[in-house]
């Protein structure tokens, strides 16, 4: 069943809130199979809103509205709703009821433009609002559906779950099921190529490809009769995608690939450490974010400056003299300097220009990753190329966490 989301409110249009409500429904109707095809934003005007209702119900049957369902003479939605669908207006006892016992309870004075509250629709669905005072309703004629919402995402959603959701099964004619696939090292067009022949000619499952800085994830999407079959739909095509691009995935269920990490450390029982010079313990902080990383990581040795370096880590002065700061040298020596010191079974460094300067002869978003794993040790020269040094830095915590990624479940080339 298709359907449109109708957000209405002028605040939108000014940009002076985020819609996220057409956010949670969108992603609310499509879990439960609907097939979400027109978002529209319009403003508190009338005439306006009945012309995106008659657009929205050119292809669409359910029309699903949220704001302007409040007391003050700008709140047109019910009016204009009811009117489209040739519905008189009748006071819900249930309503008034609530309304006055919602006033006194909070020792407030009910006004006369309150009990604009009180009407609905002859023939609707009420849903009867616990967190306000605006009642949601759904109102059907000629197969044409529209259930309206307040606008309060806090009261919206408690509407949906305790109302609309229920209303709504009755017409989801097919379920619908995710998952999001994670990859690292493989950007997005290399990605699709290499996928077109799993691609090509898919209507269902679909797959749907999401850059984000420096990785890529995608979406495997079913809609079936039964959840069962979506999900084996789903799983099957996974197996397909695994012969094509396995190596890069690193998770099957859209997790954190920091997450992903700690999860490893911990099922093969190994202590992490850390040196970090350009990243300034950012790349910690994304360990210790993960609840348990404790069992797992030991310290990161953030050494800023050069001095810092030779003396907390006993980097040698000359190697930093003759190579610089930011070389594969002494990214190493920081490596193994941090197993040395901390113990750990597994070290990863840093050292680079985060930007937006770099000295002369080296560009920012230049750096070197060291890393040591038992009798394995390298370094991995990383460059953006870019001078945006939150994007640097964010880029080099993900390298850092590839690195021990791949380290960790032997993809290390
Ligand atoms: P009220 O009774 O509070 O007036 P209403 O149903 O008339 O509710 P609006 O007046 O349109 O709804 O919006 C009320 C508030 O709800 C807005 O100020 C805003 O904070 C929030 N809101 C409205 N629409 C959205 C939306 N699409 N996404 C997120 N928040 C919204
Ligand atoms: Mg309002």
């Amino acid at each position: 069943m298709k359907v449109s989301i109708i957000t209405v409110g002028t605040e939108l249009l000014f940009g002076q809130i985020i819609n996220t409500n057409a956010a949670y429904l969108s992603k609310q109707l499509n879990l439960m199979g609907f097939d979400v095809m027109y978002h529209f934003v319009v403003g508190d005007n009338a005439k306006r809103l009945e012309e995106k209702l008659i657009d929205a119900y050119q292809d669409t049957n359910i029309a699903i509205l949220t704001g302007g369902l409040g007391p003050t003479q700008d709140d047109i939605t019910k009016e204009v709703v009811a009117e489209y669908m040739g519905a008189e207006m009748y006071m819900d006892e249930r309503v008034k009821s609530d309304l006055i016992e919602f006033f006194s309870k909070r020792n407030r004075r009910m006004t006369d433009n309150n009990l604009k509250q009180t009407y609905l629709p002859i023939g609707c669905t009420p849903f009867y609002n616990a967190t306000g005072t605006a009642p949601g309703f759904a109102l059907e004629k000629d197969g044409k559906i529209a259930i309206c919402f307040p606008g309060p995402p806090r009261e919206m959603t408690w509407l949906f779950e305790n109302g609309a959701r229920q209303y709504l099964e009755h017409y989801a004619d097919k379920k619908m099921y995710y998952k999001v696939l994670r990859t690292v090292g493989i950007g997005e067009s290399d990605l699709e190529t290499v996928l077109l022949p799993v691609i090509d000619g898919q209507t269902d499952p679909t797959i749907a490809t999401y850059a984000k800085e420096g990785e890529c994830a995608l979406r495997i999407a079913s809609q079936r009769t039964t959840i069962e079959d979506a999900k084996n739909a789903v799983d099957e095509l996974i197996i397909d995608i695994d012969r094509y691009i396995g190596e890069y995935i690193y998770s099957y269920n859209n997790k954190e690939i920091n997450d992903v990490v700690v999860d490893l450390l911990k099922e093969k029982n190994l202590k992490l450490s850390s040196a970090e010079s350009a990243t300034g313990g950012m790349f910690a902080t994304t360990i210790t974010d993960i609840p348990g990383s404790s069992s797992v990581f030991i310290s990161s040795y953030v050494t800023y400056t050069p001095e810092s370096k030779i003396n907390d880590l006993g980097i040698n002065g000359e190697v930093i003299q003759e190579k610089g700061v930011v070389s594969p040298e002494v990214a190493m020596d920081m490596a193994i300097a941090a197993i040395n010191k901390s113990g750990s079974d597994i070290a990863v460094s840093i050292t680079g220009y985060a930007g937006p300067d770099a000295d002369e002869g080296h560009s920012p978003g230049e750096a070197y990753i060291g890393y040591v794993y038992g009798d394995r040790q390298g370094c991995i020269a990383v460059n953006t190329s870019r001078s945006l040094r939150d994007w640097n830095r964010r880029y080099f915590v993900l390298m850092m966490q590839k690195t021990v990624y791949l380290l960790l479940t032997d993809k290390m080339q």
